[in-house]
């Protein structure tokens, strides 16, 4: 099946951007239920061995954007980090804007491997923050203080890295108002071009289920949500993406292509890739892994399933759905196609428009999935 499928991969061009997924932490906190495992230095190089042949697969292609994440791909060691980029570094091209973004945790970001990230040409690191909250952050067992975070970027900037961005996270265990508003203080301060926001959801297979950690009630994430959206507007952040802010042209064109629906090869244990129509997900087990079985499942994706797939993804951007984008890429008018759907939305203040998109209102964005619900009641996948 792999084979096959590889084959055909090699073939395309329009595929543009690389996940490449490292799945090793140096510790595990408690509310994660990602794929990944604690750092063992052996595990490690039988990984980054599998991962040098998963790639070998696709050695015809060049991508645009290049994004490693996790887990925490800064956890392997000096060398090991090496090695990974070596790997890396064959796919990338060479162009102007090609970006390159790597995913680190505050207490790795050391002069010796950050001078070694720019080495290898990553020019865009994310940066798992959380809160600025020392106490909050022993509660989610997070390894660093938030002395971290501003030595941490103080360095990047120094070595000329100066795109950034900062995962954060909200409706964190009694938090209140006015510790977020402490926070986004925080924030605002490290002069940074990029954040994403996103509530602590208490996810199975996690110790907070474990340990039955209650998630705050919609109310208050609303009201939170509103505070950040409000509070970044007014100091130069535009929302483009539901979770994401940024400055001026400083969006991630990695998740952009995400949300435009585009194709993308997923690669290391538990990535999900999307290439030539099929969606297709690795074996998120280690082993297999390291024995050289990669992908687990694919899946055909039908003409039907790609249009509710684009309407959803693009509703979650600001700009929307481009008119004449829909039109190009589904050979259907949208305004048409979903008249009755859109004038209703728009009668209950939840869609807007504009001569080019259909986009979702601020008052639509904490309805998201009744919008796409409604737009889509009638499409049949
Ligand atoms: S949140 Fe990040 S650092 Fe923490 S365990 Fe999950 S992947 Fe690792």
């Amino acid at each position: 099946m792999r084979k096959r499928k590889l084959a055909t991969i090699n073939m395309l061009n329009k595929v543009d951007a690389l996940y490449v997924h490292v799945p090793f932490c140096s510790n595990i906190c408690n509310y994660c239920n990602f794929t990944k495992f604690l750092y063992q230095e052996d595990i490690v190089n039988s990984y980054l061995i599998s991962l040098e042949k998963e790639l070998s697969f696709y050695d015809k292609n060049k991508y645009s954007t290049i994004y490693i994440g996790g887990g925490t791909p800064t956890s392997l060691n000096f060398f090991q980090l090496n090695k990974l980029l070596e790997i890396i570094n064959k796919f990338k091209n060479n162009n102007e804007d090609f970006e390159f973004t790597m995913e680190t945790n505050p207490e790795n970001l050391t002069f010796e491997k950050i001078s070694l990230l720019k080495k290898h040409g990553v020019n865009r690191i994310s940066i798992g923050v959380q809160t600025s909250n020392d106490k909050m952050l022993k509660i989610l067992n997070r390894c660093h203080k938030t002395i971290d975070v501003i030595h941490g970027i103080e360095r990047l900037k120094k070595v000329g890295i100066n795109n950034i961005s900062i995962d954060i996270m909200f409706g964190l265990p009694h938090q209140k108002k006015e510790d977020l508003l402490k926070d986004l203080d925080f924030f605002l301060k490290l002069d940074i071009p990029h954040i994403s926001f996103y509530p602590l959801v208490v996810e199975d297979n996690t110790i907070f289920k474990i340990n039955k950690v209650k998630a705050l009630s919609d109310e208050k994430i609303y009201e939170m949500y509103n505070l950040i959206n409000k509070k970044l507007s007014n100091n130069g952040y535009y929302r483009y993406e539901v979770s994401n802010f940024c400055k001026k042209g400083m969006e991630s064109k990695h998740n952009m292509k995400y949300w435009n629906d585009d194709y993308y090869v997923g690669i290391g244990p538990g990535a999900h890739g999307y290439v030539d129509g099929v969606r297709y997900a690795n074996s998120s087990s280690i082993t297999n892994y390291i024995k050289g079985e990669f992908i687990k499942e694919e899946k055909l994706i039908s003409k039907n399933e790609q249009e509710f797939e684009y309407i959803m993804l693009r509703l979650r951007l600001k700009e929307g759905i481009i008119l004449k984008d829909y039109l190009s890429k589904f050979g259907i008018d949208f305004c048409d196609k979903y008249s009755s759907e859109i004038e209703k939305l728009k009668k209950d203040g939840y869609l807007e428009e504009s001569l080019e998109s259909i986009y979702v209102s601020e008052k639509g964005i904490y309805l998201l999935n009744h919008i796409i619900a409604t737009l889509t009641m009638n499409l049949n996948y």
